[in-house]
């Protein structure tokens, strides 16, 4: 039987027929449809500006270097997220620390947060930036980050890698009403796709500028921001050290076109999901907690191992169903885990919750094209394996 992967992006016809387009068209790289793409995706999130990138990783390095994280800054961060959201710090020279996560949602705890902002204080090392990730697509709850971004003055840059197309309190994620920036990733795992790609969204004219450049190696073509006088037509200045992190027309073709069906993609999402609920429920399993006033896009489907009421192994349930053909994965490895971070000195028992997370989580396989037959032989593997 063919493996059943935890995720698989869906390509249609009409996204076909966009790309092709594109490459019989003057433009593949920094032409027209980048702009569209932008624009599309700015609108549908209700933010002013959208800045496409190479990925979503390059998104979190150009957002924490719009924000001038430096040497000797401090950025705070979930320890149960894929790497990038710490090592956009590290890239720039900045300290990284974490924050415990919440043990039903598995999203950064503010509770814990909040304590530790007040030591932080005290001590006088506040964090310069804090990146919430939006845990398998659920948003954090932003209006309490927005507060205590305002008392304790922090930037805040929201890591939405699973989260494009989700809301709280019916304002999609996106909007940055409480962040100031937020960085989509479109890599072929996630809610919609453009092969490999992210995107920035802001609201502040003066980050978006400062994006600007430096996603085109810190160039500038404006008189008004050079620093010498224009020496002829060919003249430009490089004024900062930038990169090149664009997105091609190509990539974002694709894009503009999956985002006509993002909301269909996330509904699907949640019929599967619901399914899985109800398949489950007498499974020693808990899904992970649902905010009430949280729409999550569900890049995600986690459920965690009710350790009370089994003495099966992750080690035991991973072998077994993968043995199956049931590609599960397990997201993730707190990032103080790897040598990496761990060479920086973090304990594992300052993160109580997230080595929990660690023991406990399966993320099951949830994609658009998943069949209720491939569901049911992923319940039924799973019920074998706890069996
Ligand atoms: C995927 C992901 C990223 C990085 O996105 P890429 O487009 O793969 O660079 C960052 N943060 C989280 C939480 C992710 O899941």
């Amino acid at each position: 039987m063919k493996p059943i992967p935890y995720g698989h992006q869906h390509i249609g016809e009409a996204d076909i027929a966009e790309v092709v387009k594109v490459l019989r068209s003057d433009w593949i790289t920094q032409g027209p449809a980048i702009k569209r793409f932008e624009d599309a995706v700015a609108h549908y999130c209700g933010a002013r500006h959208a800045v496409a990138v190479a990925n979503g990783t390059a998104g979190l390095h150009l957002a924490a270097l719009a924000l001038g994280a430096n040497p000797g800054d401090l950025l705070w961060t979930s320890p149960i997220t894929f790497t990038a959201s710490a090592n956009c710090a590290r890239y720039c020279g900045a300290d990284v620390d974490f924050v415990d996560i919440d043990p039903e949602t598995s999203n950064l705890s503010l509770d814990v947060l909040e304590r530790k902002l007040v030591r932080a204080k005290a001590a006088g090392r506040l964090p310069k930036i804090l990146v919430p990730v939006h845990y398998g697509g659920q948003p954090c709850d932003m209006i309490r980050v927005g507060e205590l971004a305002r008392r304790y003055g922090f930037h805040v840059i929201e890591d939405a890698a699973h989260a494009i197309g989700s809301s709280f309190r019916g304002v999609r994620t996106g909007a940055c009403r409480d962040s100031d920036m937020t960085v989509f990733s479109f890599h072929p795992v996630k809610v919609m796709t453009t092969g490999e790609g992210g995107m920035i969204l802001t609201n502040r004219d003066v980050l978006y500028e400062r994006l600007l450049m430096l996603r085109t190696h810190g160039i500038t073509r404006d008189p008004a921001k050079m620093a010498e006088k224009s020496q002829g037509p060919w003249y430009y200045e490089q004024i900062e050290l930038g990169f090149n992190y664009r997105m091609t027309d190509i990539q974002a073709a694709l894009g503009w076109s999956q985002l006509q069906r993002l909301d269909e993609f996330v509904a699907r999402r949640h019929a599967l999901a619901k399914r899985y609920d109800q398949l489950l429920s007498d499974l020693p399993l808990r899904p992970l907690r649902q905010h009430p006033d949280a729409y999550s896009s569900l890049h995600l489907y986690v459920v965690r191992l009710d350790r009370q009421r089994t003495n099966r192994t992750h080690q035991v349930v991973f072998s077994q169903l993968l043995g199956n053909g049931i590609e599960v994965n397990l997201h993730y490895i707190p990032v103080y885990r790897h040598p990496y971070y761990r060479s920086l000195g973090y304990e594992p028992r300052e993160f109580p919750e997230a080595e929990n997370h660690y023991a406990e989580a399966i993320t099951l396989p949830l994609y658009f094209d998943l069949g209720e037959r491939e569901q049911e032989r992923v319940v039924e593997s799973l019920r074998q394996a706890l069996a």
